[in-house]
Formats: C-alpha cells, structure tokens, sequence
C-alpha cells in the first residue's frame, strides 16, 4: 500500500515539476482601464470612439502586447473581443464599440463567406447535396416539425369580407397550437381585369406576407398599399400578426416577441396560413409566393427555404450574407449553424431555380448586394442555366424602408412571373384601414372560448426546458413593466407622451437592476465583515454584488426622470420604489424624539433621502432595507454625538408604547 501511494506521489510531482517549466508567469498582468487604454489608441491612430456599451471597471490583461502599430482593427480586436465588444468603422475617423452581437459580421465576413461557400460548389452536381441538406436542416433547427404534429386541425374564423374598389379585405383568425391565434387580413382581387387575365379555372395565385418590425406592424399604411395593390392586380395576399405584435400581444404580450419561439412561431404562421389558403376555391396551388421586407423578408426567404409548395418568393431590404436578422424572431433558432455554417444568402439560394426577385439599397445591410450577394445567386442560377429566374432592384442613396419604389419592384416582379394587369397598378385606389378594421378580436374577452390569455400554456406544453426559464423571464419583465406604468401613472401627468417616457425609463432601469441581480445572485465569495468581525450575511453578500452593476444604471434613471420632471415628482417615483420608508422612518423618529429640533429633523431627512436614493438600486425588499439601516445608523450616530442618547431615547419610547398596549 505504502509503495503505491509513493509511485502515486513520486509521478504527481514529476508533472507539477514539468507543467512549471513549461508555463511561463509574467511578474504582472500589465492590467489598465480599459478607458485609458483606448484613449492611447485613439490618439496613436487619430480616431474617436463613440461608446454603446459602459466601460466603467472594464479591465484589460495585457494591454501594452494587444497594440498593433499597423492596424487599428487587428488593435481594437484585440483589446475588445475577450470583453465580448466590437468596433464598427462609421466612417471619418469615428469608430463605435458596440457589445458583441451574434447577428451581425463585418461587410468583409459576409465576402469570406460567400468565397467559402463558392469554394464548396461549382455546378450543379456538387451544389445539389447540400442544397437538400440545407433545406432539410434549416427546417430541423428551425424545430417547425414538433410544433406542427400538435397544432389542430385548420378551423378558420373569417370576417365579413369588405369591398373596395377591385379587391376586398377580410379578417381571418386561425387556432395554431391549443388557445393559440394567428390573425391576419386575406385580400382577394374583385375586378374583371384580374379574373379575366390572372385568374386560371376561377383560381388566383396567393402571396403569404410576412411582416418585418415597421411602424404598426401590418397595419401599417405602406402595407396595407402593398396587400391591396396586388390583390387589385389579381394576386391574394395574406397578412398576419408577428409574435407578440398586433392582437399576439393579447396573447403571450410584447416581450414574448424578443424570444427564439418568435422566430418559429412566425414560420408556422406562414405555413399554416398557406395550409388555409390551399383550402379555398380560389387559390391556385401552383402559384404561390411569400413577399416582406426587412424581418418579413429574412421570413419570406425562410419559408421559400423550408416549404417546397412555395414557386416564387421576394424578399425585400433583408437576406444577406453577413447579417443573420437583428430580431430573435429572425435568427433565435440556431438555422445560421446548418450544415457547418450558412448564412441567409444561401439559404434563399437553396430556393433556386424558382423565380426570386432581390431588393436592397445603399443605406442598409444590403449595400454589399451589388458586391457579394447578387453576383453570388446568379453564379447559382447559372447552375441551372435559370439567369432569367433571378431579378434584382438595388437603389442607391435610399434607405431601409418599404417605400414606392421598392414596392414597384415587387409589383414588377409578380406581373412578369404570373403575368400581372400592370393597368390595375394604382396605388390611389387603395383604401387605407384603421387597425381596428383589420383585427378579428380587437381584446382577449371576443376571443374564442378556450383562447390562452398567456404564454404559459404554450411554452409549458411546446417548449423544452430552456424555453421555460425564458417565459419565467417573460413573466417577471412582465411584472415589472406593470410596476412601471403603475408608478409613472401615479404622477398624474397630462401629458401622455412624457408619462410614457417617464414609465420607460422606470421600466429600464428595473429591467436592468432586476436582470443584473438575478445574474449575479451568489457570487460573492462568504467572508467576514470588517468592522464588525463577523461573517458576512447573505443580504450582505447579496448587497456587495448588487452594488458592482454600472453605475449607468442609476444616472440614467435620475438624470432622465430628473429633465422630464419636478424635483417633487422625482422624490414620488424614488418613494414608489422604497415604499414611503423616508416618511415612515422620520415618522418614527419623531415619536422617539418628541422635541427633535429643525437641525435634528433636516440632518435625519437628508441621510434618510440619500438612502432612498441608493436603496432604489437594489432588488429585494430586504436589501433595500439593509440600505436604509446603514443610514439609520448615520442619524442615531448623530444624535449621539450631539448630546442625546439614542439608547435611552428609544427606551423610553418603547416602555411608553408597552404601558399603552
Ligand atoms: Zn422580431
């Protein structure tokens, strides 16, 4: 025995022994602020830096090895990657350092990626195999296929369609999951050209049209132009609500629309919504097109890639190569990931040869499309000898939008792909709708009997685990967005937009405060207080994490309440968060100290109001306690040193307050 435990000991010292000599320990970390480090890079490379993220205690190891003389980016990779930052060339010597976002690569990523993927696939044989695969795992990743075994069978709730001039508009609900609505607007041509020219045996192509993030989601004006005008030239097009917009909001709120499910639920929108359209007598099946702009394009492509029923698609102002969809609704799912790594380009290039059309502009993500992405599709479609499939509208000095000539290519596109009446092509003849017209419920109370009136049944019964602790997330940014409007309605402004301003950054700062201690609960290592000797509570603990958030947190609060409002007003937001613990401490103060005098009374309130102010950082109710403990200590302090005995005082009070009881 004694021999073994000695062969043990003897072979781990000899690699303790090895390991040492082969590990080199500098003396030092060469460690500074970060904010000292990037003023030395700004001045050797004459540059300005402007700063999305707080680089307050943001330390760097090693700062003087991460400059290199030759290369601001190499120097700012260095510096920024391990704090998970990026720098971004905004041009004019100005740089912006952003926090890492998983969404979004350099111009000159998207160019080595779309090389790669050259590099993978000359013709159509070699392209073939992974096109399947991709399409295959796309779908996969995307997880649509769990959700659709479990979704009921199709029972469409359908308004009362409304005329307009050529078309008409009608409301439509569908059950997707249990308790679980999608509602959109169905426009259907109603004018002898369409039917005369479009219509095949009394069927019209469909356009399912996903929505991106614009202003009033679907129902926005530009949309609306859009729906109608191809509905007038003979095209049905569905519109619908993303997650958590529009009448989704009254289902699962608003939050829930910056989760991963958004960017699955909205896939199984279109693919239900396209399930209807095939039901009706007037949708021709061979004919049908998915068409949106921005998040509704990045979902156009998505869809054209995940269901072979679609033969035409166009996505506007979105798909490229180096920018996966700035939403969860967009890219949550881990789709970037298939087959080893795509990217939205060759995603949509899986769709080839169908027709596609691809429009972008100068003043977005799509600016590379001249450089990268178009000549990367038409090197596919030359695959098929298909160079007539693919079109393409690109407008410099124009900006992310949907406006009239983007919506022009997509009117151009349809009618040379289902042979369109260019003559109905009137945008003026477009009634514009109010969101209410649009809405098939309006509230949570006309909603079908069995309709859910939260995410909680959805993701309990649909969602893995990971997707439960988001809804826990939900429910507390939930809670707190409560708390927030409670609190900025209680001022009474009469100003709408101010209290809407002033319930944000309420909600902001709770948001963040809430988020920064449910991060760093436990973190701080047990150990004694100081002071006192003794070992450190938990609140205590809890307190010194807490305490280590940016201090952005709280001057954002204060200094934005402070422009929006008065001093007095201030201090009624600060008592919302503390629960009136000044008035109630002074309160309590007084009865203590009968004949305190002006002085006594000013000294006490003023740490009372300091505790007040820094109590409001904190979490839990116990902590914000413990805030205003560290204060209460302060006053007693000062009436001892001021010729009082607080001891006494407060006895005397309490035998009083016994003999009356
Ligand atoms: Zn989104």
């Amino acid at each position: 025995m004694h021999k073994i435990f000695s062969i043990i000991f003897a072979g781990l010292l000899a690699t303790t022994t090895m390991s040492a000599q082969n590990v080199l320990v500098p003396e030092n970390k060469q460690a500074r602020p970060m904010n000292q480090v990037m003023d030395e890079v700004a001045q050797r490379f004459g540059v300005k830096f402007k700063y999305n993220i707080d680089t307050t205690g943001v330390v760097i190891n090693y700062a003087p090895s991460r400059i290199r003389p030759y290369s601001i980016e190499e120097t700012l990779n260095n510096i920024l990657a391990p704090h998970d930052f990026k720098a971004w060339d905004q041009g004019r010597n100005i740089w912006k350092i952003k926090p890492y976002e998983y969404h979004r690569r350099y111009d000159a990523d998207g160019r080595k990626m779309v090389d790669y993927l050259n590099s993978l696939y000359s013709n159509k044989e070699e392209w073939t195999p992974r096109r399947d695969a991709l399409r295959r795992e796309v779908r996969e990743r995307l997880g649509i296929d769990s959700l659709l075994v479990r979704c009921v069978p199709l029972k469409p709730i359908l308004g009362k369609a409304r005329k307009m001039d050529g078309y008409t508009v009608q409301n439509i609900a569908l059950e997707l999951l249990p308790g679980y609505y999608v509602c959109g607007s169905v426009y259907a041509p109603a004018n002898s050209v369409a039917r005369k020219q479009v219509a095949q045996k009394g069927k019209y192509p469909v356009v399912i049209c996903p929505n991106g993030h614009w202003t009033n989601g679907r129902y926005n004006g530009d949309l609306q132009k859009r729906y109608a005008t191809l509905a007038r030239m003979g095209a049905i097009c569905i519109s619908y609500d993303i997650f958590g917009w529009g009448e989704s909001r009254l289902q699962v709120g608003k939050d829930a629309h910056a989760t991963s499910i958004a960017h699955v639920w909205q896939a199984l929108c279109g693919v239900r919504l396209l399930d209807y359209a095939l039901t009706r007598k007037d949708v021709d099946a061979t004919r049908v097109a998915s068409n949106g702009g921005s998040g509704g394009g990045t979902h156009a492509a998505l869809l054209a890639a995940i269901d072979d029923r679609f033969t035409a698609c166009c996505p506007v102002v979105s798909v490229c190569s180096h920018f996966d969809g700035g939403c969860p609704c967009e890219s949550g799912m881990p789709i970037q990931y298939s087959q080893g790594g795509t990217c939205n380009i060759e995603i949509l290039a899986t769709f080839a040869p169908k027709p596609v059309m691809l429009v972008g502009d100068e003043g977005d993500w799509t600016h590379t499309y001249p450089e990268i992405e178009i000549p990367y599709l038409k090197r596919i479609y030359s695959f098929y000898g298909a160079d007539d499939q693919l079109q393409t509208v690109w407008l410099p000095k124009q900006r992310h939008d949907f406006n009239q000539d983007k919506r022009q290519a997509v009117y151009d596109f349809f009618a040379s792909v289902w042979n369109l009446p260019k003559e109905n092509l009137d945008e003026s003849r477009v009634t514009i709708e109010e969101e209410a017209a649009l809405q098939s419920f309006g509230s949570i109370d006309k909603m079908p009997a069995g309709a859910q009136r939260n995410i909680k049944a959805l993701i309990e019964q649909n969602f893995d685990k990971e997707m439960r602790q988001t809804y826990f997330e939900l429910r507390w940014a939930a809670g707190l967005e409560e708390k927030a409007r409670k609190w900025s309605d209680s001022l009474h402004l009469d100003d709408a937009a101010k209290t809407e301003r002033v319930r944000k950054l309420i909600e902001t700062h709770l948001k963040r405060v809430t988020k920064w201690h449910n991060d760093h609960v436990g973190e701080c290592p047990a150990g004694i207080n100081p002071r006192t000797g003794e070992r450190l509570r938990e609140v205590d603990r809890q307190i010194i994490c807490d305490a280590a958030q940016p201090k952005s947190y709280h001057t954002d609060l204060m200094d934005g309440l402070r422009k929006e409002l008065t001093e007095e007003q201030v201090i009624t937001i600060l008592d919302q968060y503390t629960i009136g613990k000044v008035a109630f401490t002074m309160k309590g103060y007084k009865e203590i100290v009968p004949d305190m005098t002006a002085l006594e009374d000013s000294v006490c309130r003023a740490y009372l109001c300091e505790a007040r102010e820094m109590a409001i950082d904190y979490k839990s109710m116990k902590e914000i306690s413990e805030i205003f403990a560290i204060y209460k200590d302060k006053c007693e302090e000062y009436f001892n040193k001021h010729g009082r005995n607080w001891h006494d005082m407060y006895k005397a009070y309490y035998n009083k307050r016994k003999k009356k009881h």
